[in-house]
């Protein structure tokens, strides 16, 4: 986990701490990856599958596409074995077997581990394999201390600017990529497999802001404010207090405008139109940020109209003290009163 990217985003935010909510990240970490090789006949591969520690759970399926030959040999080693491996080594796994064959592991000594695919049996045929990587693996003291330390300081960032902001975040995986604020209880869900995509792109932007886009839903409903469920108003929310954070923040807006520009629109079009959803095109997402950019004052001046509503007397005193060029002096003063 690249834990760093997280700390870059703390400069958008006014300092000042008092952590009122608790950040718990979940010890156990699920993923799932999927690859595909190609093998042909009378050769075989060897495919990394990532470092892995004593105690970590792996489960494989692999999958030839061939209509009749569909059989493999699959099995797993240790990085250093597979550079040993010839045909009929001993490796965890199944030989010259039809596909789907699942191998499941409980890792018995950590290090990088490969998957072997060897098809150099077959005489003529190649074999189109799709590996599905299923993990379950748990966090050390350090990795866990290093994702929840930046996640702790934004919460307790946000808590010092706004009040209201006493509800829970979790760290968990979900079976999906996605985060959550939950209507009742204002409390946010980050799912571990989102977080990973984002570390993955080396997108520490998309990260923040999706975070902040949480919290503008929760935010929104614990302040009884209309719109707390629209997506846009929480893209807005983000994009705000990044706008608010300077250089930083429209680096980290940009990187979110990456994100949204990778997707694909024209999915989500078909999937609208079939069973609806209430965000916004991902590309009109996209949009959306780059127009707030281009006029950042007419955007934030007119959200500092609820925000100050809503911020401690600390906030307002600095805003007041400090004003920045989005800020509103007299808007300030009369919500500090
Ligand atoms: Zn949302």
């Amino acid at each position: 986990m690249r834990c760093n990217l997280l700390l870059a985003a703390l400069s958008v935010c006014f300092c000042r701490c008092g952590l009122a909510a608790i950040v718990q990240v979940d010890r156990s970490l699920d993923g799932q990856v999927q690859l595909r090789e190609t093998v042909p006949p009378l050769q075989m591969k060897l495919v990394p599958i990532g470092t892995w520690r004593t105690g970590d759970q792996l489960a494989i399926r692999i999958v030839a596409s061939n209509e009749v030959y569909n059989d493999i040999t699959a099995c797993i080693v240790s990085a250093d074995a597979a550079k040993e491996y010839r045909a009929g080594s001993p490796c965890e796994g199944s030989f010259r077997s039809k596909t789907p064959i699942v191998i499941k592991s409980t890792v018995a000594e950590s290090g990088s581990k490969s998957l072997i695919l060897d098809n150099s049996y077959a005489e003529f045929i190649t074999k189109n394999i799709v590996i599905s990587l299923r993990y379950r693996k748990s966090l050390t003291d350090n990795e866990l201390t290093k994702i929840q330390a930046p996640l702790e300081k934004i919460q307790s960032n946000l808590s010092a600017i706004f009040k209201g902001a006493d509800f829970n975040l979790y760290v968990k995986s979900c079976g999906q990529s996605n985060a959550f604020s939950d209507h009742n209880t204002a409390d946010i869900t980050f799912c571990w497999e989102l977080i990973q995509e984002f570390v993955a792109q080396n997108n520490n932007g998309a990260l923040v802001a999706t975070l902040l886009h949480e919290y503008g839903h929760s935010l929104l409903n614990r302040w009884g404010e209309p719109g707390s469920s629209e997506e846009d108003m929480a893209d807005q929310f983000a994009t705000v207090m990044l706008l608010k954070g300077g250089d930083n923040g429209r680096r980290m807006l940009q990187q979110w405008i990456q994100s949204w520009i990778k997707r694909d629109s024209k999915a989500e079009a078909m999937n609208q139109l079939q069973r609806g959803d209430t965000h916004s095109l991902s590309i009109q997402r996209a949009r959306n940020i780059q127009n707030a950019m281009n006029f950042p004052e007419d955007l934030t001046r007119r959200w500092n109209k609820m925000l100050y509503r809503h911020m401690t007397t600390d906030t307002l005193d600095k805003i007041i003290r400090n004003p920045s060029k989005s800020d509103d002096v007299d808007l300030a003063k009369e919500a500090r009163m």
